[in-house]
């Protein structure tokens, strides 16, 4: 049978939650929720998984075979999880680099190759 690919939901204390189906952190709570999303809490549809940006970002490295690391840095007090990968840079990454939302820092990796880092906040 194929598995139905589909948003995960969670009650967190008698409120719905919407969570990444990558790393299962929490996107949404239920004063968030679109029309859509409340049918789907509820069981009467079902909408496609929502990804973070860091999962959309690590699911587009996966896609083409690139291989990244991650590490967790603290900078400022607030806590970072950082995905960190080397050129060549395709375009699909980094149109999901390039987001509002994130902090890109570019850097030389011990073997001299530039890299970028990727800090989404935790
Ligand atoms: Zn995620």
């Amino acid at each position: 049978m194929e598995k139905i690919e589909k948003a995960q939901f969670r009650y967190n204390g008698g409120r719905g939650a919407l969570l990444c189906s990558g790393c299962k952190k929490i996107m949404k709570t239920g004063d968030e929720f679109t029309e859509e999303e409340i049918e789907a809490i509820k069981g009467y549809s079902i909408i496609p998984p929502v990804y973070c940006l860091k999962c959309q970002l690590v699911n587009a490295l996966n896609a083409i075979g690139k291989d990244w690391a991650e590490k967790t840095e603290v900078r400022d007090d607030i806590k970072y999880k950082v995905i960190s990968f080397e050129p060549p840079f395709p375009q699909e990454v980094m149109d999901i680099v390039t987001s509002k939302e994130v902090k890109v820092l570019g850097s030389l990796s011990p073997d001299g190759k530039q890299g970028i880092h990727v800090y989404f906040p935790m």
